[in-house]
């Protein structure tokens, strides 16, 4: 029989003013940031996750790359990736401090490379969207890119240095981001959770044996699995789904590239990311094929061969990981931050290709709100309540 003992910290039906109690649903680069920034700002915090840190996050290339990744119509989701970009430096010092471990933050800038007339336009209307926001970008002769990365193929012919994009060492990061959280006293539980709504106000959570955590506020940091988080009533289930990735790592690479170097190669993007350890990180597809998590041999080619085509030297390298996961999406592509329409409920979710680059910030804006001080107003567009819930769509 499941029993139901109630093992959480106490709390009052008005909530705890002074330390506030916090579940965290999630233990992910989100959920993770979200459970350190609070535990230091004086929350009780528990978080839940029976695979911690083994969801997207674990699968991700470390790109903290606003510039770069900057579209046409997507101003909102740039104005918070700066913000993000911004604070990273200051976010990854004190993580180094308080956890002892290096999270590889790597400020080398990218480098966007072309092959022919169509990638040279390309970089061209790249250059010309970031001169419009007044960042920073270098167009580069095929001579002068490849001074910059001797690896590069011969076929560059045109570059655009981006000085302003960097990168992270993604598996350091949710390792210290787990030491450090432990440390200012968030406790961490390998389980799995339901969230308890009661009279409409999320009151806690349950996990999979019957053990209730009450807590005053929820958050919803889960991933592609906030969309069918057990519990919630279904108007107020986020609308969150999965976009798969498959992404490769190769041992062997130390001082093959400097920095981060982005490709088209016949139309598909593709970006080899370097870590101090002589780690290249290839990424990464992108498909929208619901909950298929194999790891597929086209896929692997496709990544190696885009790879060896924008430094050969690639071929000489070891294959040491094909890995796939899924990448949290929105109807809208930008993350859910903020209140939901559940009392006590708050949601972190939904951060598809940007979730390593929006930790810092996401974390700030939950520890704002579970403060009840105003969000960042890089955040405010980012807010849950801009998607009508389903019980509205259908009245
Ligand atoms: C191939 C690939 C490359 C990427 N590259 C980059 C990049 O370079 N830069 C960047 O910024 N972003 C990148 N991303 C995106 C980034 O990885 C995601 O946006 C980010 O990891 C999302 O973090 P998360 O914490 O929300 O989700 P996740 O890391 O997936 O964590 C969610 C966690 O919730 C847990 N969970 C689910 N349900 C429950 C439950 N009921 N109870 C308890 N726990 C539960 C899961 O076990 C999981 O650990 C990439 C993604 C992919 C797939």
């Amino acid at each position: 029989m499941i029993s139901s003992p109630i093992a959480s910290r106490s709390t009052s039906a008005a909530g705890n003013v002074d330390r506030p109690t916090v579940a965290v649903v999630g233990g992910g680069v989100i959920g993770l940031s979200a459970a350190w920034q609070l535990a230091e700002s004086g929350c009780q915090v528990d978080l839940f996750d029976d695979q911690l840190g083994r969801g997207a996050s674990h699968a991700a290339a470390g790109m903290l790359a606003p510039v770069s990744e900057a579209a046409y119509g997507e101003d909102d989701l740039l104005t918070v990736g700066l913000e993000s970009a911004r604070v990273w430096p200051d976010f990854a010092a004190r993580l180094g401090h308080a956890s002892g471990i290096d999270v590889g933050y790597r400020p080398a800038g990218s480098l966007l490379v072309g092959h022919d007339p169509q990638d040279a336009a390309a970089l061209r209307r790249h250059a010309a969207l970031l001169a419009g926001h007044g960042l920073a970008a270098e167009p580069l002769t095929s001579r002068a890119t490849r001074a910059l990365e001797p690896a590069l193929s011969p076929r560059t012919t045109s570059g655009l240095l981006v000085p302003g994009d960097h990168s992270v060492e993604n598996r350091s990061l949710l390792r210290a981001l787990a030491v450090a959280a432990e440390r200012a006293g968030a406790h961490l539980h390998p389980q799995r959770v339901a969230v308890e709504v009661q009279d409409g106000r999320a009151v806690g959570v349950r996990t999979t044996v019957g053990t209730r955590h009450v807590a005053d506020t929820v958050v919803v940091a889960a991933g592609i699995a906030s969309g069918e988080i057990p519990g919630l009533p279904r108007h107020a289930v986020p609308l969150v789904r999965p976009v798969k990735g498959q992404i490769i790592r190769l041992a062997g690479g130390a001082g093959l590239l400097t920095r981060t170097v982005r490709a088209l190669v016949a139309g598909e993007p593709v970006y080899l990311v370097p870590r101090e350890s002589g780690e290249i990180v290839v990424g990464a597809t992108c498909e929208d094929v619901g909950l298929d998590g194999r790891v597929t041999a086209g896929a692997t080619h496709a990544l190696l061969r885009a790879a060896i085509i924008v430094v050969p030297e690639v071929a000489e390298l070891e294959l040491v990981e094909s890995i796939a996961r899924f990448r949290p999406t929105t109807p809208d592509n930008m993350p859910l931050i903020g209140t939901s329409c559940i009392d006590g409920l708050l949601l972190a979710t939904g951060h598809y290709r940007g979730g390593i680059l929006l930790a810092p910030v996401t974390a700030r804006a939950v520890v704002d709100l579970v403060h009840r001080r105003p969000v960042d107003p890089s955040v405010e567009a980012l807010s849950p309540q801009r998607f009508p819930s389903p019980a509205e769509v259908t009245s």
